[in-house]
């Protein structure tokens, strides 16, 4: 069976079509500037040179119909026709409390979905969009949801509620949700594998670290805290977000500077994280370069970020009451040697013995902590498109 996996965002949507006998990828691509001029997919089948289509995109249906296209292209294409798509998994932001894991979609859910759109108002109306799309071309192919929230379902009452009057979180949703759940679940099977143990029997702490940076604690194989919440901001430093600050700071900000609310959400979502520290960029490369050439704020940032990822690490060491493996993954935890070293010092008393010699790669599943360290240290890179694969295959077929 080949399952087509679609993650659409406002402007933009990834594919990846994966032929799941052997779990390989046979094509990917990504489509660009969604109405916008200059509309552009890049397509990538599997082994052969990556082709680009400048052609204009109203909408996420046309640029949908023009990756279904570019499937059955041939020269460039990778199947006879769309009989060949088994199915289509598509990644959800937010499904909000009433998913703890990937649903079959039909009428039902996508109300349901619409119901969410109020807790994820930038990233659940593309989502629609592009399951809308998919149902308008595709017709009766089965289509599956797999939320970035499902995973974190699990957590306790006492790990998801906020401090805040009780009514807002029975009126309005108001508590911890959590994301990158495909992310986290993916890295958790991965890394019970690596161990050789069953999930059920650790206690992991999960960092991914991207552009978007959290942390989950997984006891026994479900996530009982994770450090985003309500939404993406909260938790650590990121690229552009602030995560954890003194909620008073936005209103203090706000009156200070006479910004409106849309200002200082612009603020802490995009102009703050180790770009508003370093005011050099939001992408790590830039900000480890310009750290080396002695550029104290940007080495400021890599500190900051480096310091809460360690706090936290260490709390949930303590909500867990210990922890057996801690697991890097995204672009950074993948690529970083010097993050993924920085993160670690200080953490001796934990049990962590760290083995820098084990540590200079990128990219690949590697034990990086000692032999005899009793807490594991591991980088695995995650595949979030694979598990909304996985997920949808399991749905579809049973
Ligand atoms: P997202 O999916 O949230 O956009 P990614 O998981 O792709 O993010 O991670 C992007 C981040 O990873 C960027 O900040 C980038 O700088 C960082 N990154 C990627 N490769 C490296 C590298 N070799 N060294 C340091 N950071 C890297």
């Amino acid at each position: 069976m080949n399952v087509l996996v679609i993650n659409c965002g406002s402007s933009s949507l990834k594919y990846q079509l994966i032929s799941m006998e052997k779990e390989v990828v046979m094509a990917k691509g990504l489509v660009e500037r969604i109405g916008i001029e200059g509309s552009i997919l890049t397509h990538k089948p599997e082994g052969r040179d990556k082709i680009k289509i400048e052609e204009s995109m109203k909408d996420h249906t046309d640029a949908i119909r023009l990756v279904l296209e570019a499937l059955v292209n041939e020269t460039y294409g990778v199947i006879k026709d769309m009989s060949e798509i088994g199915a289509v998994g598509h990644r959800v932001v937010h499904g909000g409390e009433k998913y703890s894991e990937s649903v079959l979609i039909d009428d039902e859910v996508m109300r349901a979905l619409e119901d969410c759109t109020s807790l994820a108002p930038l990233h659940n109306p593309p989502n629609l969009i592009g399951i809308n799309a998919c149902k308008d071309l595709m017709g009766n192919t089965p289509m599956v949801a797999v939320f970035d929230t499902a995973f974190h379902q699990t957590m306790p009452d006492y790990a998801f509620t906020y401090a805040l009057p009780y009514e807002l979180y029975e009126s309005h949703g108001v508590r911890r949700y959590g994301f990158h759940g495909t992310s986290h679940r993916f890295v958790t099977a991965a890394a019970a594998n690596m161990l050789g143990k069953n999930a059920k029997e650790l206690k992991l702490i999960t960092c991914h670290l991207g552009n978007g940076a959290s942390l989950a604690a997984i006891d026994g194989g479900k996530s009982v805290d994770t450090s985003m919440g309500f939404t993406p901001l909260e938790g650590l430093v990121m690229g552009t977000r602030c995560g954890d600050i003194d909620p008073a700071i936005v209103t203090y900000i706000q009156r200070v500077l006479g910004v409106s609310n849309e200002e200082v959400d612009n603020i802490v979502n995009k102009k703050s994280g180790v770009l508003g520290i370093s005011g050099i960029s939001s992408d790590f490369r830039d900000i480890e370069e310009a750290a080396e050439k002695g550029d104290k704020r940007a080495q400021l940032a890599l500190d900051v970020f480096h310091y809460r990822v360690r706090k936290y690490i260490g709390s949930y060491a303590a909500a867990m009451g210990g922890v057996d493996a801690i697991v890097f993954t995204a672009g950074l935890g993948e690529n970083s040697p010097e993050s993924r070293c920085e993160i670690c010092k200080g953490l001796e008393f934990l049990g962590v013995k760290f083995d820098e010699s084990k540590n200079n790669f990128r990219g690949k599943a590697e034990f990086i902590s000692a032999d005899d360290s009793k807490v594991k240290v591991i980088v695995i890179p995650t595949n979030e498109e694979l598990m909304i694969a996985r997920d949808t295959k399991e749905i579809v077929c049973g």
